[in-house]
């Protein structure tokens, strides 16, 4: 089956969904979500002129367009004005936001997350086994992943997401999902597989996260085809 090839191919891309993009389709995403996120009108900084373009009124530069603008909010720059705009209120003791404490000239920073997260060290190793019930004859997936250098207090997390939750690619394709597995500092690794029912009952499904040879292990089935088909049908659909 076509998704086995794509999900157990360590090289040449395609065994994780972020392979196939390039930098700028990446940079090009990022903006997108940006810019579904941050409202640019409530920046007290931001303006448009007359001539379409956008200037920042902090730093007194010109964008030719909106991702631009946000680029430049996330540079040393803007970040330099900021922090000095807010030192200097606050010294001055006027312009304290009644709601979060913090001098008013700091509310250009709200897009800024708190940046514990800041830096990421790459994505882990990992290993993906096809493995097969011999009983059931249901198909699934062991997957190991090896986060040498993982925070103490860590445990990775997963998340399966549907083709149409996730922004990576697109057009969504409703015939895959993905497998999302976090752990920090490393970088949120997603494994593109097919859109089928994971089977959830019993020991079907476990995780493990092994301390020592710090590796998280997650072992997946699929529902068999005859389970999917009779899903919803009173006595048909258990064993
Ligand atoms: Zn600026």
């Amino acid at each position: 089956m076509a998704y086995e090839g794509r999900v157990g191919s360590k090289m040449g891309g395609g065994g994780m969904a972020s392979h196939s993009a390039t930098n700028q389709d990446r940079r090009e995403r990022l903006r997108k979500l940006a810019l579904e996120t941050i409202d640019l009108e409530k920046d007290p900084y931001f303006f448009r002129n007359h001539v379409g373009s956008f200037e920042c009124r902090l730093c007194l530069t010109v964008h030719q367009n909106d991702g631009s603008y946000l680029a430049h909010t996330q540079g040393r720059k803007h970040q330099t004005n900021l922090a000095r705009r807010a030192a200097r209120e606050a010294k001055e003791g006027k312009g304290l936001d009644p709601i979060t404490g913090l001098p008013a000239g700091m509310i250009g920073q709200q897009i800024v997350q708190p940046r514990k997260n800041l830096i990421k060290i790459g994505r882990p190793g990992y290993k993906i086994t096809k493995i097969r019930d011999p009983v059931t004859r249901q198909t699934g997936l062991l997957f190991q992943l090896q986060y040498p250098e993982i925070g103490t207090e860590i445990k990775p997390r997963y998340r399966f997401m549907s083709a149409f939750e996730q922004r990576v690619e697109q057009p969504p394709d409703k015939n895959f999902q993905y497998l999302l597995i976090a752990a920090e500092p490393y970088e949120t690794v997603a494994f593109k597989l097919q859109a089928r029912e994971v089977d959830r009952s019993g020991d079907r499904f476990w995780t493990w996260f092994d301390k020592d040879q710090k590796e998280f292990w997650l072992q997946m089935f699929f529902k068999t085809e005859r389970e999917e088909r009779y899903a919803g049908v009173p006595g048909l659909a258990r064993r």
